[in-house]
This record gives C-alpha cells, sequence and structure tokens, in this order.
C-alpha cells in the first residue's frame, strides 16, 4: 500500500515521483506480477493501469538483463493495444519509466512510414508498444523478431477484438516465446476474451 513497502529500486520508482501510494489496480497487480504470474485486470482507463504492468515489464526485463553479457537487440516485452492513440499514449509512459533503468521503448503503428521503426528495431529496443496490424507487417517483413519476448500484454483486450484484430493477435502471440509471462487488461469480460485467455494463458490467472 506504500511505495516503500513494494521493495522496487529507485531508478523503478522514479516514474511514481509525484503519487502519493500505489493506487488500486497497482497495488492489486504488482506482487502478482512480480511474482512471474499471469494476470486478468478488469480496469477502465484512468485506475493507472499503464504503470500496474509497466512497472512490472521494467523489473521483470532488468531481471533477465542481469545475466547478460552482450547488448541485447530483440525486445523482451510486448504490448500489444487496439489504436495508435493508446500505443503512443503507453509508450510515452514506458519511455518515461524506463529510462532511469536505460530501457529503450519503441512505439510502431500503421498510417506512418515504416522506415524509422525499422531502423529502431535493428539498433535493438527492449519494449515494443504496438497496434496489431503495423506489428503483423514488420513481423513479416522479418525486422521484428519476437521469439525472445517473455513478458506480454494485452491492453484493452475486448476493444482490440470489436475492432476485429483477433486474427493478428492470435499470430502476433504465437510468435513469443512459449515460456511467457501474460497480462490481460479488460473493460469487459466477453467469451472471445475469455476464450483468447484460455488458450493463450496459464491455467490459473489472477483475475483481479
Ligand atoms: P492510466 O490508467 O495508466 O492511463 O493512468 C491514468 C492517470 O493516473 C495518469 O495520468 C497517471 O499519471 C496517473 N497515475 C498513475 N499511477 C498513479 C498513482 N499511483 N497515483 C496517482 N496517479 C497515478
Amino acid at each position: 500500500n506504500s511505495f516503500a513497502e513494494s521493495g522496487l529500486p529507485k531508478e523503478v520508482l522514479e516514474c511514481c515521483q509525484g503519487f502519493e501510494k500505489p493506487s488500486p489496480i497497482q497495488s492489486h497487480s504488482w506482487p502478482f506480477l512480480l511474482n512471474n504470474r499471469d494476470f486478468i485486470g478488469i480496469a477502465a482507463t484512468g485506475s493507472g493501469k499503464t504503470l500496474a504492468f509497466g512497472v512490472p515489464a521494467i523489473m521483470h526485463i532488468l531481471q533477465k538483463r542481469k545475466n547478460e553479457t552482450s547488448k541485447r537487440l530483440n525486445p523482451l516485452c510486448l504490448v500489444l493495444s487496439p489504436t495508435r492513440e493508446l500505443a503512443q499514449q503507453i509508450s510515452d509512459v514506458l519511455c518515461a519509466a524506463g529510462k532511469p533503468c536505460g530501457l529503450q521503448s519503441l512505439c510502431v503503428y500503421g498510417g506512418t512510414s515504416k522506415g524509422p521503426q525499422i531502423s529502431a528495431l535493428k539498433s535493438g529496443v527492449d519494449i515494443v508498444i504496438g497496434t496489431p496490424g503495423r506489428l503483423k507487417d514488420l513481423i513479416e517483413m522479418g525486422v521484428c523478431y519476437l521469439k525472445e519476448v517473455s513478458f506480454v500484454v494485452l491492453d484493452e483486450a475486448d476493444r482490440m477484438l470489436d475492432m476485429g484484430f483477433e486474427p493478428e493477435v492470435r499470430s502476433i502471440l504465437s510468435q513469443t516465446c512459449y515460456a511467457r509471462q501474460m497480462v490481460m487488461f479488460s473493460a469487459t469480460w466477453p467469451l472471445s476474451v475469455h476464450q483468447l485467455a484460455q488458450e493463450f494463458m496459464d491455467p490459473n490467472p489472477v483475475k483481479v
């Protein structure tokens, strides 16, 4: 119920400066997510959900990188968002949150030229945030390699499926590391989202 209690490193908590305490979704999700559990959050925007998954995502990457000696090129964390606006918003938060820890984030979405996104991917990123269509394009072009992604977030999962992205989402998820930790946020819990969770998550995810 307090940032001090979380025991998180100072540089990871820099993004929370100015906040009095973790928001309810953060204090309910962090203990599970930091313990490598799959997690389903039914939460609306404005609840602080970006840092609910963002802080554990950063910790996940830092822990993986601890044992690495050479520079990593392929991302370890992927966040899927239904819209460009949400992707950009998440990216702004994760770029700022990851910076004190030396992490690179990249936002990819359609309607803009692929060139800068491809160059950034080639120079190496830790976190990719994107919309399903552009991500699938980049994967098919062979410039986005997701086999090392071991922390996956589906944000606004219900909206993503409502918008018809289910084939892309399934295809993208199947490209990620089999032993991944998965987080899903959704405002509602329709059968389609439930089925996706059953297929791609642990049999017993935490649901909050
Ligand atoms: P989100 O739901 O992630 O879009 O966050 C909504 C707003 O809540 C953003 O403006 C965040 O900066 C803010 N926020 C995130 N975490 C906290 C917190 N622990 N206390 C107060 N505000 C927060």
